[in-house]
């Protein structure tokens, strides 16, 4: 795995943890700051806001992956598919650094076998 991969996982991994602690804080009723409209002009912001929805999908569930991912960073695991022990593909990592599973383990966890 590339070092510079390690460095820019850690650096989206630390902002997001910073991100969602503050989420967590905020009061549940607060209104959303953006409508999905104007955040599905681009498909890059569409993206975005799927990933967003997806570590947000679970109160507290984003967390426990980026700080599980932080703590395999510091371990020196990170990129290894928890299930299989197998590496985690740097395209994977770059795009979902808190990825706790290879492709093929993630589709049996959704299965849920
Ligand atoms: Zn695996």
């Amino acid at each position: 795995m590339k070092a510079s991969l390690l460095t820019a996982a850690r650096a989206t991994l630390e902002a997001e943890r910073r991100r969602l602690t503050d989420d967590l804080a905020e009061p549940l009723d607060t209104p959303a700051q953006m409508t999905y409209g104007s955040q599905a002009a681009a498909a890059s912001e569409v993206f975005a806001q799927q990933r967003d929805l997806a570590l947000r999908g679970k109160s507290g569930k984003g967390l426990d992956l980026v700080s599980g991912a932080l703590a395999r960073l510091d371990a020196g695991t990170f990129g290894c598919c928890l299930r299989c022990a197998g590496p985690i593909p740097d395209e994977r990592l770059e795009v979902l650094p808190w990825a706790a599973f290879c492709i093929a383990c993630q589709q049996l966890e959704k299965d849920g076998r």
